[in-house]
């Protein structure tokens, strides 16, 4: 398989008469994480979630793994299967307990018979450090151990590729070091990630590559140290003095 991951070319994408992604393209080496930043509404959720075609591009192209996600004629629910994607709110299923939130979509869309689902499951519950936790309910967790619940459950289908929309936004200060340090420990494992996040602490430390929107535009783009520690561009420069 080739080095590339994922590839984005002349992306746009309107709501009506909004043009939230105006001409993006962007190039996800394997084993890369790419660190998303800039304002509310610059459109970095849409991006993702053109990603995954979670949202129908309107022009442009979007290949994941050597598959064209934008060519109508590909199987949509199969190329998903190898994205796995992490939102701000956690979506566990409440009325499953951990394991079972970890299985069943290892059974429905894998086929992946129970005792097996059950085991890769249990190792994902071992990396993210919740292997105690796998008969609780989400409702009797916190909402960091909730969202590296999110994170097991992703990484329990095999993905070839993470997105993590503001994963630790909607977490409690304390409750967001164990989520990052979990992230960090996938990006170590060589894990290719799109992370759209405010914490311009694990960008630097983390991101092989840093990108900047705002307006629909890929504003800035490049290592971390650059974009964070010396941006160019005024608008990067003003985000940035808003946030640090
Ligand atoms: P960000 O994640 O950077 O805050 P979004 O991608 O969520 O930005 O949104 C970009 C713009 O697109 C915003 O103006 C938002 O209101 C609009 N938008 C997002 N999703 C929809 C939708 N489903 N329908 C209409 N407008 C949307
Ligand atoms: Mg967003």
């Amino acid at each position: 398989m080739s080095d590339i991951c994922v590839e984005i070319t002349g992306l746009k994408k309107s709501f009506g008469p909004l043009e939230v992604l105006k001409n993006i393209d962007l190039q996800v080496n394997r084993g890369d994480v790419v660190c998303i930043i800039g304002p509310s509404g610059s459109g970095k959720s849409t991006l993702l979630r053109c990603v995954n075609l979670l949202e129908e591009p309107n022009g442009g192209k979007v290949v994941v793994n050597g598959v064209e996600l934008t060519d109508p004629d590909v199987d949509i629910d199969l190329a998903r299967t190898k994205i796995g994607m992490v939102f701000q709110s956690f979506n566990l299923f409440s009325h499953l307990n951990v394991l079972n939130n970890l299985t069943v979509a290892q059974r429905k869309v894998l086929k992946r018979d129970e005792r097996e689902a059950q085991e890769i499951g249990l190792r994902n519950l071992e990396r993210v450090g919740l292997s105690e936790k796998a008969n609780s309910m989400p409702a009797q967790l916190s909402g960091g151990q909730q969202q590296r619940v999110a994170i097991a459950r992703a990484l329990s289908m095999d993905p070839e590729v993470m997105l993590f929309d503001e994963p630790t936004s909607a977490l409690d200060p304390e409750l967001v070091g164990d989520v990052l340090g979990v992230m960090r420990q996938l990006a170590d494992e060589g894990m290719t990630m799109l992370v759209v996040t405010h914490e311009m602490q694990f960008a630097r430390e983390v991101a092989d590559k840093v990108i900047f929107m705002d307006g629909g535009y890929i504003v800035e783009a490049g290592p971390a140290d650059e974009v964070i520690g010396n941006p160019q561009e005024e608008r990067t420069k003003s985000f940035l003095s808003r946030v640090l």
